[in-house]
C-alpha cells in the first residue's frame, strides 16, 4: 500500500484538516449552534435584512440562552463555562448565518455580561447574569458617543455624585441592542476617571431611540442612548475597575469572537460561490472550470482557512491565559479585512446574482462593513500593532 493511500481524502470544506484540532465536545457545540442557525435564522434572514428589522429578537435571545450561547465562556451564574475555542466556533456558526445575530450574542455575552462578570459586585452579578445567560434580559454596552468613537477617552457622558446617588448624563451612539435592552452597561467620566454603570433601562431619564436607514447590519437593533439626569443608587457603579482599561478589556473579549465570526461570513460566501461555480455554465462549461475562477476560489480558500487557523491559535492562547490584546488586534485586522475580500470576490463569481438577496454574499459583504468599523477600526488595530512593533505611539 502506498503512503498516499493512507491519507484521508481531500475535504473541500476543511482542506487543511483543522477539524482534527477539535475534540468531540467542540464538534457537538458547533453542530448545535449550526443547526439552531439553520432552523431559526437562515430561512428568514433575507426577509429580515430587506425589511431592516430583527422581529422576535426576545424569543431569539431566549433560544440562544437555551443553547448556552449567551455569556458562553463565562463561568457560574447560569453561564455555560465553555472554552474560548468553543465560544469562537459558536461565533463562526452564528455569523455564517448573519453578522447581526453574532453581534446580538457578542454584545450580550462579551460586552454587557463580561463587564458585569469581571468588574461587577456579587450583588450585580446575582441580579443580572442568570437572567442574561437565559436570554430573559437583553444587555447593551454604551461606550461610543456622537463625537467620540475611536477616542473614547475623550467621552463627554459623565456621572456626578448627589448624596449617595449617582446622576448620569450624556449621549451614546451606535449602540447594538440599545432599544431592546433591559440593562445597559454605560461608561462615563467621573471625578475618579472613567467608570462603568449598570443601568436598568426603565429608569426615568433613560431612552434609546433606534437608528434607522442603515445599509449594513440591517438585521440588528442599533440605537442611541439618551441619558438625561438618570438617577442611580450608589450600588450601580461597577466596583472592579476605573479608567479605560474597563471597556477596553471587554472589547478585547468581543473582538476575539469577531476574529472567528468574520470567518463565518466568509465561509458562507465561499461555499455559495463554490456551488455556483460548479453549476453555472457559460461558454458551454461550468464557470468553475475556467482558470480565472479557480484562481479566485483557491485564493479565497487559502485566506478563509488561514483565518480559521489564526482564530483557533488565538483561542488556544486565550484558553491558556496567554492572549495579549495586540494579538487580538492582529486577528481582528486580518480576519475582517480578508473576510470582506472573500465576500467581494464571491460576489464577482455570482455575476449579477451576486447583488441579489436571494444569495447571502452581498448581505455578508455589507454587514462586514460595520464589523470592519466597530470594536476598533482597521486603522486603530494597525496603530495598536504599529505601536507594539516600533514602540512608538502614533495615535495622536
Ligand atoms: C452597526 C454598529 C454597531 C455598533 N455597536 C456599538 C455598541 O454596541 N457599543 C458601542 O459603544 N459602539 C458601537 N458601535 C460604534 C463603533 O465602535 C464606532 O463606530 C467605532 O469605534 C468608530 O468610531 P466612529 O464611528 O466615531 O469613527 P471615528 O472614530 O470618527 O473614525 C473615523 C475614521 O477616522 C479614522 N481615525 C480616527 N482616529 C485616527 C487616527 N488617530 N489615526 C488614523 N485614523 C484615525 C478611523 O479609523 C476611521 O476610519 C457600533 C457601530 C456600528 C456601525
Amino acid at each position: 500500500m502506498s503512503a498516499s493511500a493512507k491519507l484521508p481524502p481531500f475535504d473541500a470544506a476543511d482542506p487543511l484538516g483543522i477539524d482534527d484540532l477539535l475534540d468531540p465536545e467542540d464538534l457537538a457545540i458547533r453542530d448545535t449552534v449550526r443547526s439552531w442557525a439553520a432552523d431559526r435564522v437562515l430561512p428568514y434572514i433575507a426577509d429580515w435584512y430587506e425589511k431592516g428589522e430583527l422581529p422576535g429578537i426576545r424569543e431569539l435571545a431566549r433560544e440562544l440562552g437555551s443553547i448556552g450561547a449567551l455569556g458562553m465562556s463565562l463561568t457560574g451564574y447560569g453561564c455555560a463555562g465553555a472554552t474560548a475555542v468553543q465560544y469562537g466556533l459558536a461565533c463562526l456558526e452564528l455569523e455564517a448565518a448573519d453578522s447581526g445575530i453574532r453581534s446580538l450574542v457578542s454584545v450580550q455575552g462579551s460586552l454587557a455580561m463580561y463587564a458585569i462578570h469581571r468588574f461587577g459586585s456579587e450583588e450585580q452579578k446575582q441580579e443580572w447574569l442568570p437572567r442574561m445567560a437565559a436570554g430573559e434580559v437583553i444587555g447593551c454596552f454604551g461606550l461610543t458617543e456622537p463625537d467620540h468613537g475611536s477616542d473614547p477617552a475623550a467621552m463627554r457622558t459623565h456621572a456626578k455624585r448627589d448624596g449617595d446617588d449617582w446622576v448620569l448624563s450624556g449621549r451614546k451612539m451606535w449602540i447594538t441592542n440599545g432599544s431592546v435592552a433591559g440593562v445597559a452597561v454605560v461608561w462615563a467620566q467621573t471625578e475618579d476617571g472613567i467608570r462603568g454603570f449598570v443601568v436598568p433601562t426603565d429608569r426615568p431619564g433613560f431612552s434609546a431611540p433606534e437608528i434607522k436607514h442603515k445599509w449594513s447590519l440591517r438585521a440588528s437593533v442599533t440605537s442611541e442612548l439618551v441619558l438625561d439626569d438618570v438617577r442611580l443608587p450608589a450600588t450601580a457603579v461597577l466596583p472592579g475597575v476605573t479608567g479605560l482599561r474597563g471597556p477596553l478589556s471587554c472589547l478585547s473579549h468581543a473582538r476575539y469572537g469577531i476574529v472567528w465570526g468574520a470567518m463565518g461570513a466568509a465561509r458562507s460566501s465561499f461555499e455559495t460561490a463554490l456551488e455556483y461555480a460548479r453549476t453555472r455554465e457559460q461558454f458551454g462549461r461550468p464557470i468553475g472550470g475556467f482558470q480565472l475562477t479557480q484562481a479566485k476560489l483557491a485564493d479565497m480558500a487559502v485566506e478563509l482557512h488561514k483565518g480559521i487557523l489564526l482564530a483557533h491559535h488565538l483561542g488556544r492562547r486565550m484558553d491558556a491565559g496567554r492572549l495579549r490584546p495586540e494579538q487580538v488586534s492582529f486577528g481582528k485586522l486580518n480576519n475582517v479585512r480578508e473576510a470582506i475580500e472573500i465576500c467581494r470576490t464571491a460576489r464577482t463569481i455570482l455575476g449579477a446574482n451576486g447583488i441579489s438577496l436571494e444569495y447571502p454574499v452581498m448581505r455578508h459583504a455589507t454587514n462586514l462593513e460595520s464589523v470592519l468599523t466597530y470594536e476598533g477600526t482597521v486603522e486603530m488595530h494597525q496603530l495598536v500593532l504599529g505601536k507594539a512593533l516600533t514602540g512608538l505611539d502614533a495615535f495622536r
